[in-house]
Order: C-alpha cells, then structure tokens, then sequence
C-alpha cells in the first residue's frame, strides 16, 4: 500500500535502514532464517531437554488441540475444543518454533534483534493482535491469546515484538487514528514491512506515566516534539513511533495541557535513540532510550482519537490481557522441560520422576498452570462477549506473571545445573518472565487498579 498523504513526512521506507542494531553475521549457519542450522546446541553436562524435543512445530494442516497442548500439559482440557480458524492461528504461531528455537539462544547470548523475524510474523499474519485491519483475518480473543501464548512459549522476544508493532502501535493507530493514517500504515505494520514503537514511558514517569513531560508544541502549521522516552521497543532503526505527548496548543483549549499521540518518522532530524544494553531479559529484542530535540512533525500527524489520557489507556487496557496469556506461554515452555527433564534424568539409579518428591512438584507446578489456563480461558470469553472490565485483565496480568515466576523458578531448580544453562531453556524463559511482570503496568500497579476496583478509593491517584 503506497501513502496517499505528500505531505506525511512518514513517507514509507520499502528497506529497512542500517540499524544501531545490526550485528556481526553469526557464524555456524545461522546467518539465514529458516535456512540449515549448524552447531545447534546438543545435549552435554548432563543436560537431556533439547529445544527441539520440547517444542515441535507440527504440519499447521494438521495440527490438533492435543498436539499443540498435550494431556499433560491441559488438565482440564481447557484447550481441546480449540477449532476452526482459532486453532488455525494457534498452529500458525506454533510453526515458528522450527525456525526460531534452533538459533533464539544464538541471539539471546548477543543480544541481537532478529528483526526479520517482524516480517515472517506478517507473513504468518500473527502481527494483528485481534484488531479488524482490512485484507487480515481478525483473531477472536481466543486465538489472540493463544497466539501469544504459543510465540512466548517459544520466546519472550517473539511475544513482544508482536505485542509492540501490532499490539500497542498498530492498536493505537486503529483505535485512535484518522482514514489517512490508517491508509499509510494499516497495511505495513500488519504485514511487518515496516516496523514501528510505542512511546509512552519516559525516564522520570514509568508507573505514573500519567504525568509525562514530554511536549508537542504547537507551531504554525506543524507539531514540534520535545522530551525523553525509555525502554521503547522498536524505538531505534526502525520507521515509525507512537509518541504520547502533552499538547502545548492555546488555540484548542479541549486539547491543550492533555495527552495525545503523534506519528513520528524515526529518520527525522532530532529524533536519536540509543539501544539499552546490559540487558538480562527479552535479549531478542531492543528496548531504545529516545530524545527528541525540536522533532518537527506535520498538523496532520496527531492521531486526532487520542484527546487526553484516558484514550492512550484504552490501548494499554487492550493489550494486557495479552500479557497473561504471554505468561502463559514461558510457564509451559518452563513446564514442560521440567517434566521432560524428569523423565529422562537418572539419579541414584532411578529417573528423577519416580521420586515422591519430584512428582509432587510436578503437581504443584501443573496446579498452578493450570489456573493460569483458567485466568486465560475465562478473560477470552469476557472479551468475546464485550463485557471484560480493565480490572479483570489487571488481575489476570498479576496473577499469571507471579504464576510464571513460581514455576519457572521450580523448573529452574528442578534441572540442576543444566537448568542454569541457555541450551535448556529454561533459564531464557525466567529471564523473560522478569519483563513481563513489570511491562504494561507493573505488579504493584494491576494490583492497585484491582483494589481500587473493590474499595472505590484509589490509592495511587
Ligand atoms: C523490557 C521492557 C520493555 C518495555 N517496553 C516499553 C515500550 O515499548 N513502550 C513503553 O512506553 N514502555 C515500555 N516499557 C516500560 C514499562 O511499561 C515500565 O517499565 C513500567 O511501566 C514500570 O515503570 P518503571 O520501570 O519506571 O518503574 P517505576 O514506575 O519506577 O516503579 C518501580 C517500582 O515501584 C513500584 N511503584 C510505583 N508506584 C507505586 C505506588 N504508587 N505504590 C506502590 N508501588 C509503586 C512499582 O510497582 C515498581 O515495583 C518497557 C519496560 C521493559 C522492562
């Protein structure tokens, strides 16, 4: 789709410009996605869960609920009436793990952005995240939240890109934005050929983003950008970022003092953003810190649907539940290797599974999974019938990401020394599961929002 806007600034970038990302070509064959993979990370020290025997994609065709989820990982059978078009995107997200399993460690040790990966999820058509985008199927929440899951049980990074580039960013076009801007961008953003951000959080405003400084100042016929932003995900060397600014406009005086979204084109001048490194979690993603100095964007590149605060949280409430389900995922990717592992693993002469203790753990993980499932199912099918509540996704989110935590953390310990070790798993998934508990409102915060919901009185406004 070509912009019918000559005045967007935005123009579109059919290749994606080099980017502070770019790392050196890995070495062993795994310089092509989806092509052969040499040196994949076998079975040594005593390690006997293989990413490969964890997670195998099956023929999408084909695919059943119980192979996607088998028994022992579905106690409840929450999941085996899956069908149709649900379980086709179920499976669709499930076909990535043969392409992404055998090199995510490989990037997660360099910390490098895998960004084509954007564009094989377009492909897939798994970048939509439930919104209604012309000429793209439109996911039920089931199959949104199964798509989550399946790409985070895969990876964290994998979840997160489509909950930044479709979740967040397309969302706020789709949900706030003028005809035009959904023209320009619609098509890109769902098809992954373009790659865009979602600015909200600001070095000094995380939780209380509310209060954010970051300006958009009016000024003759365009909008001038001024301020800071941090832990943006696709912010750097990409194309386009959602920024949320206070509108400094006299002359609309609904709007001005208010919080409103804007377009902004990542090649124009004052806009720098600089990757955060040193990171432990979400490795196969980049989080940038962006200043914006004087960024000079048209009139016509505010999304004229974002009048104050309340609409960007509309984008916000949308997306959460999509965290418990991503939660979801890392605990069964977690789960799972620790059963595999304590089948196969022999200690004083038996697999680690006859042991009482063991079985008992394996127990309390599944009992524990398994309410996580029940969170799930029971969010998808209030938002199918239009009548979910914010504070019922807060609750979810609390209570999945803490779930996730506690499993990963038996698993972990469960694996020994291995579980320690990238090749396992495991360790990737706790690792992840850290970012998950604090992005898209922290722990403490859904928390508050569910109390708020049963006091009436709100404790942090
Ligand atoms: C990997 C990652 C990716 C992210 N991606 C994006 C992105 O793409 N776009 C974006 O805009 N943002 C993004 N974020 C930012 C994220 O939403 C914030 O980190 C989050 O909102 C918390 O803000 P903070 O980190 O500043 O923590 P703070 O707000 O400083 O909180 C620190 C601690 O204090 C607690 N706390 C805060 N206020 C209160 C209170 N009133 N009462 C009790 N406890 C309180 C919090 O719960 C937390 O435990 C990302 C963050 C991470 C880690």
């Amino acid at each position: 789709m070509t912009s019918t806007n000559t005045t967007d600034q935005s123009a579109p970038q059919p290749d994606r410009r080099p980017s502070p990302w770019d790392a050196p070509a890995p070495t062993g064959g795994h310089d092509a996605l989806g092509g052969a993979v040499e040196g994949v990370e076998g079975d040594r020290s005593g390690s006997v869960v293989s990413d490969r025997a964890v997670v195998s994609a099956p023929d999408a065709a084909a695919a059943t609920p119980a192979a996607l989820l088998p028994a022992a990982a579905d106690h409840y059978a929450l999941f085996q009436d899956v069908a149709g078009e649900d379980l086709q995107a179920w499976a669709d997200a499930r076909s990535l793990a043969d392409e992404v399993l055998p090199r995510i460690n490989d990037w997660w040790d360099r910390g490098e952005y895998p960004i084509e990966l954007i564009a094989r999820l377009g492909e897939l058509d798994l970048l939509t995240d439930g919104l209604d985008v012309p000429g793209h199927r439109t996911l039920s929440p089931l199959a949104t939240g199964l798509v989550n899951m399946e790409l985070s049980r895969i990876d964290g990074s994998v979840g997160t890109m489509v909950g930044v580039q479709g979740g967040l960013a397309l969302r706020s076009i789709m949900l706030l934005g003028s005809e035009e801007q959904k023209q320009r961008w619609a098509e890109p953003l769902a098809r992954g050929t373009e790659h865009a951000a979602f600015a909200l959080t600001e070095p000094d405003h995380g939780s209380d983003s509310v209060s954010l400084e970051t300006v958009a100042r009016r000024d003759g016929d365009g909008w001038v950008l001024s301020g800071q932003k941090r832990w943006i995900g696709n912010g750097a060397g990409c194309h386009l970022t959602v920024v949320w600014a206070r509108v400094e406009d006299e002359s609309q005086p609904a709007l001005h003092g208010q919080v409103s979204g804007f377009l902004v084109d990542q090649s124009l001048p004052g806009y720098d953003a600089e990757v955060i490194r040193g990171k432990v979690a979400l490795r196969a993603i980049h989080q940038a810190h962006i200043t914006l100095d004087e960024v000079r964007i048209p009139l016509a590149q505010r999304l004229p649907g974002a009048r104050s605060f309340k609409d960007t949280s509309v984008v916000l409430f949308a997306t959460r539940a999509g965290v418990a389900w991503g939660a979801l995922g890392h605990a069964l990717a977690c789960y799972e290797a620790a059963l595999e592992h304590a089948q196969k693993r022999i200690q004083f002469g038996r697999p680690l599974a006859k042991a009482q203790h063991v079985q008992v753990r394996l127990a309390d993980m599944l009992q524990t999974l398994t309410s996580m499932q029940l969170h799930c199912r029971r969010l998808a099918e209030l938002e199918a019938a239009g009548t979910i509540r914010p504070e019922q996704a807060s609750l979810a989110k609390v209570h999945n990401t803490r779930a996730a935590r506690e499993i990963a953390s038996n698993a972990r310990d469960l694996l020994g020394g291995s579980g320690i070790l990238l090749e396992n798993r495991v360790v990737r998934h706790r690792s992840d599961i850290e970012a998950l508990h604090t992005y898209e409102g922290t722990d403490t915060m859904q928390s508050l929002i569910v109390g708020r919901s049963i006091t009436g009185v709100s404790a942090f406004a």
